[in-house]
């Protein structure tokens, strides 16, 4: 089944664990910060198959949750509306 991931970096602690699992598909701005290679971190482009048990090894690896797993296409952020 497709996978699709992206970083909500608001809580990324830059502690290098993604990146050092799944080379192919985190990577890190300036900053420190990762980000997804594959769709400049917007989540809209299906994982590789050869990568998805690294990228889901990196996900349960986040120290912080931040890397978000999807089985379909993630939206563009909307403005959070009460
Ligand atoms: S593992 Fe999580 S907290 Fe660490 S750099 Fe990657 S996204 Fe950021």
């Amino acid at each position: 089944m497709a996978c699709y991931t992206k970083v909500e970096k608001e809580t990324c602690i830059a502690c290098g664990t993604c990146g050092a699992i799944a080379p192919e598909v985190f990577e890190y701005d300036d900053s420190g910060f990762s980000q997804s290679v594959l769709d400049n971190n917007k989540g809209v482009q299906a994982v590789p198959e050869e990568v998805a048990e690294d990228v889901e090894e990196a996900y349960e690896g986040c120290p912080s949750g931040s890397i978000k797993l999807n089985d379909t296409p993630f939206k563009p952020k909307t403005p959070v509306s009460s």
